[in-house]
Order: structure tokens, then C-alpha cells, then sequence
């Protein structure tokens, strides 16, 4: 097996081809020979996999028929609640805390009759570019392992691109599921704010996070989409709306699409080989009879900041529960104030801590108006910009990354690495839907290319990612780590 997807698997266990139960064996046999080397994993459930494959073949012995997703392996990012099995976030906080419920995502899982091999690996909290982050230390990049996964989902990556999980769940703020995939060479979908439920993923940033597929292929993005998609009364941001099958939406016309490209998202600082990848996707649409609009998004130029204000505001106030009370790591202390100090200096990482301290200051008196007040006008300022830019185009074409994924250690300063966010970040500030797919190479490492839809827009994006993807399988690669 190389190029191993959902909809090919199911077709080879409904024809009887493999059985769940030895595919399933065949994954955990690979992703333990795999994970010296690429660390995606935080902790593994195979019990609990093999026991779910052994009800989905009886069921297909039985001759009832199966779901999508039904009996295939995947991975959950580890900032995601499974009942019964540990949830770290990456970091010592919360190293041995076990969840008691499971995220609604995962009951829409459950439903599906879906396996899980383990929790991924991810920047302590979800705050980061490229698991470094991680209390347990980096995932590697199945394509080069010098260099990084990609992040914060870089173990759900990296599964992913060595194989190790046909599929994962990860979870996107300022482009954690995105960047990740685009570095190694796969499709990553944050949804539209509100279509996928929050209930149960541990909270970086409420107004920005969702949780999304990391997947092969377009296809897979679709069938992962459709199970975890839907109104959840228990996450008040939760959009009621009737189910949609996102399949039907895998069309290869893209006749009559309008592309838009901002300027913006091509300026200096995005290197060359990336902004040549795009432009040859974007011939390719044109020779398919799509229109290219040009279009402008200028607040894109304040995204960073905002995004630098809002999301470690939002942080600030959803760490302040990891106190040593409730739950998770304690450091005994002389009272209960250096209880509080004690625990919050050991159990949290340097990253976690400097978002904490950049929340605080911005959200306190003095600064509030200065700071987060004029990120929130901004954040509205770049809302108006991309309404303006959909009243011309259907589909927004954007750089994942500035370039292909980098070496460890490359980022030495916070905000050098903060800067790398530009493509991502304002997309979860507006709150619209973006797709990164595989679109090249450069010096054998995947390059990636978004394309945002307007809210709701996840037609569309399949749509036209579907298309490009169709018509280039050479993208599509297995990575070297990934041959099993
Ligand atoms: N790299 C961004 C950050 O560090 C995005 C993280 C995310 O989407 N979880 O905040």
C-alpha cells in the first residue's frame, strides 16, 4: 500500500478485499516501526481500535452496509476530548489528566463507527508553528525529518504523511490545521466558524478555533467533513443548519469560477517558488474556464497583529482554569497564592506563558482601549474587506505558507516565527472556510495553496480544489516516510 485514502479503503472493505481488523493491524504494526523516527503520536488506544474494527467486520459479514469512515484508522489531535483517554495539549499541565466526556466531534465519530490509533502530538496548548512547542518534544516531517511537521496539528500531519493514520482531526485558530498540511503535502480543511462544534477541544482562542480534517486527499476532506459537521446546541457558537453531504460538491467544473487573488497575499514576504506554484495553478484554472479577478484585501497587512492581540486575549482568560484546583498538574505550595505561581511556572511552557502575559497586558485597564478595542475595529475593518472582495469573486487563492516547511530551530525569535502567520491568520479572523491543497514542490518539499471560500463557502473550495487535484495527481506523492 502507498497512496492509502478513506474512499479507497472503504471500497476494498466493502468488497471484501482486506478486513478492518487487519487493516487496522497493519496500520499499528507500521505506525510503531514509524514513530521512533517521526513522533506524531502522544499516546496510543489500540485496543480500543482493534475492538471497533472487529464490530465493523462483523457487520459486514453480517451484510449491513457501512459508512464512510466506517472501520478506517485515524488520529485525533490531543487537544480534543476522548473519553477515558488521557488529553494533554502538550503540555505537563495537563500530562496525566484523563477527559471524562468525549468532544461532540468524537460522538459524530462514534456514530460513523470510526477508529482512533491515538492522540497526535501539537504545540503546548496549540500555540505554535511547528511543534516545538510540545512538552513531550517535536513531531518530525515525514518528507525531510530535519525538518519541522509544520503546526500546532503537526503529529496529525505527520501521521497522516508517513501513514501512520489515514486521516486526522486537527484543529485551526491561526492556520494549524492549514500550514501543517501544506508542509507535508496534504489537504487540511478548517471549516466555517460554527459548522464544526467546539464542544469538548480545549480552548485557545473561542472566537477562532475549529476543528478540521488532515487528509490525503480532497475527497477524504469530504467524507471527514460530513461526519463531523452539524449544529451542537452545547456550543453557543454552533450555526444551526440542515446537514449537507459535501461529496456532492467533489465536481471537476469549474467553468464560470471566479478566482480571486489579492495582492496582499503575494508580497515580499512570500518566496518565489511559492507565488510560481500558484500562478501555474491559477493558468491551469484559467485554461478550465475560470475567471481570475484581481482583488484587494488591504487590512491582510494588520492580520498578524490582530490576530497577536485577540487570540493570546482569548488565551489568557481560558488558561486562567489550569490553576492546580480543578484539574491537572499541582505544585504544592507554602499558601494557596504560591500554590498558583508554583503551578503555572512549572506546568506551563515558555510559548503558553508569553501568550498569557501578552493577554493580560492587553486586556488590561489602560491598554484595553489601545490594544484589544482597535484589534476588534481591525478584525471588522479586514471582515468588510473580504465581504467587499466576494461581492467580486467566489473563491479566494492564497499561499498555506510563505514557503516549504523549514529546518528545526530556524526560528529563533517569537516574532519572526509570529510573522510566518500572515497567509492564515486572517482567515479564522473573519471566520470563513479555507482548503489548503498540495500544489508542487520545491527541492522535494510540498508547497501549498488555500483557497478560501466566503462563510458557508465549503462548496465551493471542494469544488475547486477537486478540480486542481483531478488534474495533477503528481502532487498527491506518498512522503518517502510514509511507504508501508
Ligand atoms: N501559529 C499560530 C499560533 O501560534 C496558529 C496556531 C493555531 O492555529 N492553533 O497561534
Amino acid at each position: 500500500m502507498s497512496q492509502i485514502t478513506i474512499h479507497d479503503l472503504h471500497d476494498k472493505l466493502t468488497a471484501k478485499e482486506i478486513s478492518a481488523v487487519e487493516l487496522t493491524k497493519q496500520m499499528i504494526a507500521h505506525r510503531d516501526a514509524a514513530e521512533g523516527e517521526i513522533h506524531a503520536y502522544l499516546s496510543v488506544s489500540d485496543e480500543a481500535a482493534l475492538a471497533r474494527a472487529a464490530a465493523v467486520d462483523a457487520r459486514i459479514a453480517a451484510g449491513e452496509a457501512i459508512s464512510d469512515m466506517a472501520g478506517i484508522p485515524g488520529a485525533v489531535k490531543d487537544n480534543i476530548c476522548i473519553k477515558g483517554e488521557t488529553c494533554t495539549a502538550a503540555s505537563r499541565m495537563l500530562e496525566h489528566w484523563v477527559a471524562p466526556y468525549n468532544a461532540t466531534v468524537i460522538e459524530k465519530l462514534e456514530a460513523e463507527d470510526y477508529i482512533s490509533l491515538g492522540k497526535t502530538n501539537l504545540d503546548e496548548f496549540a500555540m505554535g508553528s511547528s511543534t516545538e512547542n510540545s512538552y513531550f518534544g517535536p513531531s518530525r516531517n515525514p518528507w525531510d525529518t530535519e525538518c519541522v511537521p509544520g503546526g500546532s496539528s503537526g503529529g496529525s500531519a505527520a501521521a497522516v504523511a508517513a501513514n501512520e493514520a489515514v486521516w486526522a482531526l486537527g484543529s485551526d485558530t491561526g492556520g494549524s490545521i492549514r500550514q501543517p498540511a501544506s508542509f507535508c503535502g496534504l489537504v487540511g480543511l478548517k471549516p466555517t466558524y460554527g459548522l464544526v462544534s467546539r464542544y469538548g477541544l480545549l480552548a485557545f482562542a473561542s472566537s477562532l478555533d475549529q476543528i478540521g480534517p488532515i487528509v490525503k486527499d480532497v475527497t477524504d476532506a469530504a467524507i471527514v467533513l460530513n461526519a463531523i459537521a452539524g449544529h451542537d446546541p452545547r456550543d453557543s457558537t454552533s450555526i444551526p443548519m440542515e446537514k449537507k453531504d459535501y461529496k456532492k460538491a467533489l465536481k471537476t467544473d469549474v467553468k464560470g469560477l471566479r478566482i480571486g487573488v489579492p495582492d496582499e497575499f503575494f508580497g515580499p514576504g512570500i518566496k518565489e517558488e511559492t507565488k510560481a506554484a500558484i500562478q501555474s495553478a491559477l493558468k491551469f484554472y484559467e485554461g478550465e474556464g475560470a475567471e481570475i479577478v484581481p482583488v484587494s484585501i488591504p487590512h491582510i497587512k494588520s492580520g498578524v497583529s490582530v490576530y497577536y492581540i485577540i487570540a493570546p486575549a482569548e488565551a489568557s482568560s481560558n488558561l486562567a482554569r489550569y490553576d492546580g484546583v480543578g484539574f491537572g498538574f499541582r505544585m504544592p505550595g507554602e499558601d494557596i497564592v504560591d500554590m498558583y505561581i508554583k503551578t503555572r511556572s512549572a506546568g506551563f511552557g515558555k510559548e503558553v506563558k508569553r501568550r498569557i502575559m501578552l493577554g493580560n497586558y492587553v486586556l488590561s485597564a489602560g491598554y484595553y482601549d489601545a490594544y484589544y478595542l482597535k484589534a476588534l475595529k481591525v478584525r471588522k475593518l479586514l471582515k468588510e474587506d473580504f465581504d467587499q472582495a466576494f461581492a467580486k469573486c467566489d473563491v479566494i487563492a492564497a499561499p498555506s505558507a510563505s514557503g516549504a516547511a523549514f529546518k528545526f530551530g530556524a526560528f529563533s525569535d517569537p516574532l519572526s516565527l509570529y510573522m510566518e502567520d500572515i497567509c492564515t491568520v486572517p482567515v479564522n479572523l473573519v471566520g470563513a472556510p479555507s482548503i489548503s491543497i498540495p500544489v508542487g514542490f520545491h527541492d522535494g518539499m510540498p508547497l501549498g495553496m488555500q483557497l478560501i471560500g466566503p462563510t458557508l463557502g465549503e462548496e465551493r473550495i471542494l469544488n475547486a480544489a477537486y478540480a486542481f487535484e483531478q488534474a495533477h495527481p503528481e502532487y498527491t506523492k506518498t512522503a518517502p516516510k510514509g511507504d508501508m
